[in-house]
């Protein structure tokens, strides 16, 4: 099953008078159960194609499939709900919300995909020893080392059990110790769990985690 399809995709920002052409007509195809990795220089399009995926920004042209749901047929709503359930996100500055314990940040991820209210089941359980913050749960962010933040925003990221994981830069912010740390994790959700996994990442040795790498430049894939 394809996880991902992108054709001919396009994003051009106007600034000014000036046109920047992000991305210059992209293709792309990621099967389920896949690890992939992009990687490029800074400016070479990376985020912009993130964006999109995740239904955060439109494209200028061209179409992008996620999960077999074409996101240009989706409405606002629809596309909501993509991001709400089929997609989980992490990113390279964490974006957990500061005033709230590690365990609410998680269960707020449930609350607005309206799965809040029931226990966290046994596999989740599972993924929370997995990542090794079970007893950091009732921590705020503040608190906690950069490689337990990142963690947690793995685990919020899969509370809702979505099909694909996308990450922008996720060890970005880290040392290498919990860099490797946080990598061995994503790659052993993908090889144990099947999760499928996008990751951005300018650094080859957070790339050589993935099983296959898309080089980008310039707004194309190479
Ligand atoms: P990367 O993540 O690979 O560093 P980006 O996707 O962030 O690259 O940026 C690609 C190009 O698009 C760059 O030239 C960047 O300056 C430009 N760009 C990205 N976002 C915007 C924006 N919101 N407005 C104008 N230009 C943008
Ligand atoms: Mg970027």
């Amino acid at each position: 099953m394809t996880e991902i399809e992108v054709r001919g995709l396009t994003k051009t920002f106007r600034v000014g008078e000036v046109e920047v052409h992000a991305l210059r007509g992209v293709d792309l195809k990621i099967e389920r159960g896949e690890f992939v990795a992009i990687v490029g220089p800074s400016g070479s399009g990376k985020s912009t194609l993130f964006n999109i995926l995740g239904g955060l920004a439109p494209p200028s042209a061209g179409t992008v499939s996620i999960n077999g749901q074409d996101l240009a047929k989706l409405n606002d709503a629809g596309r909501t709900e993509l991001r709400k359930k089929a997609v989980g996100f992490i990113f390279q500055k964490y974006n957990l919300l500061p005033t709230l314990t590690a365990r609410d940040n998680i269960e707020i991820a449930r609350h607005i995909a309206g799965n809040s209210g029931t226990p966290w089941d046994a596999q989740y359980q599972e993924l929370l020893k997995l990542l090794g913050i079970e007893s950091r749960l009732d921590h705020k962010p503040r608190a906690l080392s950069g490689g337990e933040q990142q963690r947690v925003a793995i685990a919020r990221a899969l509370v809702n059990h979505p099909s694909l994981l996308l990450a922008d830069e996720p060890t970005g912010n880290l040392d290498t110790e919990n860099s490797k740390a946080v990598l061995s994790i994503i790659k052993h959700l993908n090889k144990r769990l099947g999760q499928t996994i996008l990751m951005i990442t300018h650094d080859p040795e957070a790339a050589a985690f993935a099983d296959r790498t898309v080089t980008m430049r310039d707004g194309r894939i190479l």
